[in-house]
């Protein structure tokens, strides 16, 4: 790590040796008006697309175009199943079982449905425990929960906020909060990567903490599918749910992925809201049959699903399972570690990083605070062509996407940065 170089050489030259760096070109990468390649940094918020998602996505409107509704069974890739043929890539990328994972709805949705099977509140536990920095719709999802079971959206909240000072969340206060609390909680429900600091939790240690005290443990990893090493099924989690859209590279608004551990694969009495995609496959179309539902996630399924969708996220996951995600990991690693190396060569009295310096607390996101910065600061960084994130009040935040980013667009980011960041004393 440590022989790491600030020249455009040396990044050039890291390129040259990565095993991956043939990839970027498997992607459509946006470009300035004048045709040349945008530093692209915003993976975390839209993935890029992937060059091969329109035969994909071809196919499948071929099939509908010359089968109509015989496209379910006779189309190349049978729409019935199609979901099938996405269970078991997911499942390896997220390290579950395939009866752990499926792949339906929306992201906020599928939340809302895990909480109707896992948030069961009781007159003595019905409290609910998220991030104090938690994504928006976390924070509105679990309040309406709360809500919709009779109970104070700010009373029956409980946040895990970061001491007075700091931006990263300590697993003692978690600890210190059960103990006085647990017994009142009865879902822990966390952004598995923040999607603020990047800050990567350890799912193990939460979900012994929280089922210690008898609460249900679930975790949002939107930030965290094709980015972090998940191994949800050690973790221990009850359920966890992510978008496709990020570091899945699946198309904008594409479907979630959705994880419910195998201890509940067989519960048929788990609360739950069902459809007819929810019911037996063998009986499904008899359609006069009592409920019968499905083993594994798939038992949560509600409706026949968007396939034009679900092809986009096959040809994602199909890349990933090519590359290989260990690989992809590796590099994300190496290509997070230049980006921060870097950016420490700008200077703490200019810029300090706040997502957690230890590689297995973060994936590839750096979320960067400029100090005196207002948001003219990200404009300018957009006009010299560095597409990344601004969040309200100081931070950048910026992900270097293993499969698509060169070490070069992350010294070009900071090349980029660095004459934006000399500004006099007391401007305004
Ligand atoms: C991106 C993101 C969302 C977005 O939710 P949608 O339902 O896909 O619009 C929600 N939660 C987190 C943590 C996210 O990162």
């Amino acid at each position: 790590m440590s022989n790491y170089k600030l020249s455009l050489d040396y990044a050039q030259k890291q390129d040259q040796l990565d095993p991956l760096s043939s990839y970027r070109n498997q992607f459509h990468i946006p470009k300035d008006k004048d045709g040349n390649d945008l530093t692209y940094l915003c993976g975390n918020s839209l993935g890029l697309q992937p060059k091969s998602t329109k035969a994909y996505i071809n196919q499948e409107l071929e099939d509908w175009a010359n089968l109509g509704v015989e496209g379910h069974t006779d189309a190349k890739n049978p729409w019935l199943p199609y979901h099938e043929f996405l269970t078991e890539a997911t499942a390896k990328l997220v390290g579950a079982k395939p009866i752990e994972v499926v792949t339906m709805n929306s992201l906020t949705a599928n939340l809302h449905f895990m909480m109707v099977s896992f948030y069961q509140p009781t007159k003595e536990r019905y409290k609910i425990l998220i991030e104090s920095d938690a994504f928006p719709s976390d924070k509105y999802a679990v309040e309406s929960q709360l809500r919709h079971h009779g109970y104070d959206d700010k009373e029956g909240l409980i946040l895990w906020k970061p001491r007075e000072g700091e931006e990263l969340l300590r697993y003692e206060d978690l600890e210190d909060i059960l103990e006085a609390h647990g017994n009142e909680i009865a879902l822990i429900m966390i952004g598995g990567v923040n999607y603020y600091t990047g800050q990567f939790f350890d799912f193990k240690r939460i979900t012994k903490l929280g089922h210690s005290y008898g609460c249900k443990v679930g975790f949002d990893c939107a930030h965290g599918a094709g980015n972090v090493d998940l191994d949800l099924h050690n973790s221990g989690a009850d359920f966890a749910i992510w978008c496709t859209y990020k570091y899945l590279n699946s198309g904008p608004g594409s479907l979630s992925g959705c994880f419910v551990h195998e201890r509940h694969a067989h519960d048929k009495d788990l609360n739950r809201f069902t459809g007819w995609w929810s019911h037996n496959k063998d009986t499904r179309f008899n359609m006069r049959h009592e409920f019968d539902v499905l083993p594994g996630a798939e038992g949560w399924q509600l409706s026949n699903p968007p396939i034009l969708s679900m092809a986009a996220i096959k040809a994602s996951l199909d890349m990933f399972h090519e590359v290989g995600f260990d690989k992809i990991l590796k590099k994300s690693k190496k290509l997070t570690g230049y980006f921060e190396f870097l950016l420490k060569t700008l200077g703490e009295d200019t810029i300090r990083i706040i997502t957690p310096e230890n590689p297995d607390e973060r994936g590839c996101q750096l979320s960067i605070q400029v100090l005196n910065a207002d948001k003219s600061l990200h404009d300018k960084l957009t006009e010299a062509g560095v597409i990344s994130d601004w969040r309200e009040p100081d931070v950048i935040r910026c992900a270097p996407v293993p499969l698509y980013n060169s070490f070069e667009d992350v010294y070009l980011m900071v090349e980029k940065l660095k004459p934006i960041l000399t500004f006099p004393k007391g401007r305004n």
